[in-house]
């Protein structure tokens, strides 16, 4: 079971900032686990020439990853696809997988790249008030109610399918190019585009072009979830992470690098800052042993 390990650090992303994190850590002999996509990172990926990356002149995104991956699994980074959902902090951090894997780890980086996803109205004023990012940890709550998805990624299909199971009624929204949805026939899928999540004290449905589509929750399902949902009460600014310059965040044994800590995003940036986050990791885990 991945509970049973306890990681110095767990890093959260597997672009740049996250390779560059674990390629520290593990020179300074800490136990190091990834979390992310298999590519590493997909916006690396899309470049079809990085320029400005330092020894690099000619280079594609892709390959410049694929070094990055080689580089750090080489040095001993386990990798695990895997998209994090919550981090419950503590005298350990507890981090929870959208599938519903458990990680144990001493010290966590966030690396999880910028949030590119527009907000819906309404959308962050009931997040954990009947909206949510996560059908399988939250869906039980709508047993037997009527529930909305949003998906903006095929990942999506596999929640809502879960939610049918359980649900008395899934209303599906998916806004990516769907080449064959895999949905459970009693799901009812929709080419609208919701508007905005109404409600008062909690959300109580979808504004739809046509009117009110009411429901007892509602899902967003996105590539990259915001930061905010990840850790309750890390503090941001303009969206970004707010860090120091030794990428502490507000919370101890807390630290982010790359683009979710602000602008410039560009490649140089997320690796040096991925450095810096591991050795401010790694000389926190030295002061607490
Ligand atoms: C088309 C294009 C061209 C570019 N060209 C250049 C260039 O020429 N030079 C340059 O310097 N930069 C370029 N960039 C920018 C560069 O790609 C980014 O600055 C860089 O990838 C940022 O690295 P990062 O590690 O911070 O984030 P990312 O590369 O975005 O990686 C973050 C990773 O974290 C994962 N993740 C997010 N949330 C979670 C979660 N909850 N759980 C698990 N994993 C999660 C994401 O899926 C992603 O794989 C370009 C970007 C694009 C899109």
């Amino acid at each position: 079971m991945n509970s049973d390990i306890l990681w110095d650090i767990l890093i959260v992303g597997t672009g740049p900032a996250g390779m560059g994190a674990a390629v520290n850590a593990r020179i300074r002999e800490k136990k190091v686990i990834l979390l992310g996509a298999e590519n590493g990172s997909d916006r690396l990926a899309k470049a079809p020439e990085v320029k400005n990356y330092l020894g690099f002149p000619e280079i594609s995104g892709k390959e410049l990853m694929d070094k990055f991956i080689g580089h750090a699994v080489g040095a001993g980074a386990v990798l695990e696809k895997g998209r994090v959902e919550t981090i419950y902090p503590g005298d350990e951090f507890t981090v929870v997988t959208r599938d519903n894997q458990l990680y144990r780890s001493r010290a966590v980086i966030l690396a999880t790249g910028v949030q590119q996803a527009r907000l819906l109205p309404g959308e962050k004023e009931f997040l954990g008030r009947g909206l949510g990012y996560c059908a399988t940890c939250d869906g039980p709550i709508y047993r037997s109610k009527e529930v909305a998805v949003i998906g903006e990624t095929p990942e999506a299909e596999e929640e809502v399918n879960f939610l049918a199971e359980i649900c008395s009624k899934v209303h599906y929204f998916p806004s990516y190019k769907k080449r064959g949805l895999q949905v459970d026939p009693r799901v009812e899928v929709y080419k609208e585009k919701p508007m905005a999540v109404l409600g008062d004290k909690r959300a109580e449905g979808l504004a739809l072009p046509d009117g009110k589509l009411p429901v007892a929750g509602v899902f967003i399902i996105r590539e990259v979830a915001p930061a905010e949902q990840l850790i309750s009460d890390l503090k941001l600014e303009d969206k970004s992470i707010v860090v120091d310059r030794m990428m502490e965040t507000n919370i101890p044994g807390v630290f982010a690098a790359g683009d979710c800590t602000g602008k410039p995003y560009q490649v140089g940036k997320a690796a040096g800052e991925g450095l810096t986050a591991a050795l401010s990791a790694v000389s926190y885990l030295d002061k607490k042993a």
